[in-house]
């Protein structure tokens, strides 16, 4: 007899925590998810990132996504993925050997890219804390973002391209197709990057 009530109760904290609870942190965050958490954006598509995600993400990395979320493209790119269809897991990684990656999915993502009901998930994976030389941004300063929030935003604005694809079922590689390099081009040159080149070295 016992056992039954442990059992009843466990079921019945188990339905409890299933409720949305503002106490509750969300136990499966979708659309863009950083900190464990999903990154909330104003109606002008805006992010306003939690204490969580303050406290456990790099400023770069936050400042990276404002202003890419201040371009059209970027709006447009945040508008499709802010859905539940979607989870764009971020991960910060400062041994990363450029300024971000977005891994090419399983076969079945890519496959269920045009099934609404099912959840597609993808890794963009960032690195904060590269810099790229000083020389080089001097040289080049149409080529090469300067500071490490213009860095982030070119990586958000680049690896979220792939992901753009792979939510279009279009697996690697993309950086020879043409429709990929023209994207990217107006991406760059809204984030005043006209000549920053996308090219095979995270593919
Ligand atoms: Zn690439």
């Amino acid at each position: 007899m016992q056992s039954r009530t442990t059992i009843a109760c466990l079921c019945a904290i188990g339905l409890l925590a299933t409720e949305a609870s503002p106490f509750v942190r969300d136990r499966n965050p979708h659309a863009f998810v950083l900190a464990g958490e999903r990154i909330r954006f104003d109606a002008n598509l805006m992010p306003q990132f939690t204490d969580k995600q303050i406290n456990e993400s790099a400023e770069a990395t936050r400042a990276g996504l404002a202003k890419w979320a201040s371009t059209d493209h970027g709006r447009r790119f945040i508008a499709r993925f802010n859905r539940d269809e979607y989870e764009v897991l971020i991960t910060e990684n400062w041994m990363e050997e450029g300024i971000g990656r977005a891994p090419q999915p399983g076969l079945a993502t890519l496959v269920a890219a045009s099934d609404h009901s099912k959840i597609k998930a993808y890794d963009l994976i960032l690195n904060p804390t590269f810099n790229i030389p000083r020389s080089v941004v001097n040289v080049y300063p149409s080529r090469q973002p300067a500071t490490p929030a213009d860095q982030m935003a070119a990586a958000w604005a680049g690896e979220m391209l792939h992901i753009y694809f792979y939510s279009n079922g279009i697996s690697l590689p993309h950086h020879q197709r043409a429709d990929f390099q023209q994207e990217w081009h107006l991406m760059a040159a809204e984030l005043g990057l006209p000549n920053m080149p996308h090219a095979d070295d995270d593919e």
